[in-house]
């Protein structure tokens, strides 16, 4: 028997990846709670909460508007397109879970990707519930170009206190998971941060890929190191173990 061959990972029919800030940062978007995240320079509960919107609409329409231009500006890295030739090649349904609120997933040309907390390029209408989709600014004086009714536009971003968006979609996709792979995500924002649990209950194998090592058994594997180099790696394995 050929020992190479029984060392290669098995094949997998379903296979779901959950994406967090870090696999954008090496695309130069800074992660929420690093040493320039966000965070750092705002009060979360000023300019990111359900409450804060209803208060001060146009606070969150600031915020969500300072950060377009970074996220306008930035391009997919070697860790996106990763996904995307395991997508191309691989023989099984590949699905991302993203929390992040770029559009770099797209860019990349994945396909199958779910904004559990939304678009930075988005806003909903709340008399229409259009979606709006747009780089330029929107602000509390904007006007819905489907109902044409102004101040009814809000971020299409999940904030605090807010439910997350694609909830049935992502049961079902963490049912029938056999390979759960989460990247660059500190684990920490519920409810995605129990999504690796669910998967493992569920019988997928979970794999996370991230900059530090994340606390908990749900992971049985954690691989440390840049997303930008870890992901290429892992993705090639994976394909060498379906190479005739
Ligand atoms: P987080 O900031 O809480 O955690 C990011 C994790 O990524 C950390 O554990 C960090 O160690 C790791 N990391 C950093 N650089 C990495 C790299 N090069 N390779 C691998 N791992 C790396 O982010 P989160 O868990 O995604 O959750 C916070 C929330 O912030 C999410 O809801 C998301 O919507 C939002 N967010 C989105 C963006 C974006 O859209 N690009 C950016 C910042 C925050
Ligand atoms: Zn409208």
């Amino acid at each position: 028997m050929d020992k190479n061959k029984t060392d290669l990972p098995p094949v997998y029919r379903n296979i779901v990846f959950l994406t967090g800030a870090g696999i954008s940062a090496p695309s130069g978007l800074a992660t929420f709670r690093s040493q320039n995240g966000l965070w750092n320079n705002h009060r979360m509960e000023d300019v990111a909460t359900k409450e804060a919107f209803e208060r001060c609409p146009e606070q969150v329409h600031a915020f969500v508007n300072s950060l377009k231009p970074e996220f306008f500006a930035a391009r997919p890295n070697t860790a996106h397109l990763a996904i995307t030739k395991l997508q191309q090649i691989y023989p099984a349904n590949v699905s991302v879970l993203t929390q992040n609120i770029d559009t770099l997933h797209e860019q990349a040309r994945t396909k199958n990707v779910y904004h559990i907390h939304g678009q930075i390029n988005q806003a909903k209408c709340l008399q229409c519930g259009h979606i709006m989709e747009t780089w330029e600014d929107v602000g509390t004086k904007t006007v819905c170009p489907a109902c044409g009714i102004s101040g009814k536009l809000k971020p299409d971003v999940v904030l605090f206190h807010e439910p997350i968006l694609h909830e049935q979609m992502i049961a079902d996709l963490l049912q029938k998971a056999d390979l759960f792979i989460a990247i660059g995500t500190s684990g920490v924002v519920y409810p995605a941060a129990g999504f690796a649990a669910e998967a493992k209950r569920n019988g997928a194998r979970t794999v996370l890929l991230n900059a530090e090592i994340v606390t908990g058994r749900n992971f049985d594997e954690q691989i440390i190191g840049d997303a930008a180099e870890t992901l290429p790696e892992f993705v090639s394995r994976l394909l060498l173990s379906v190479k005739s």
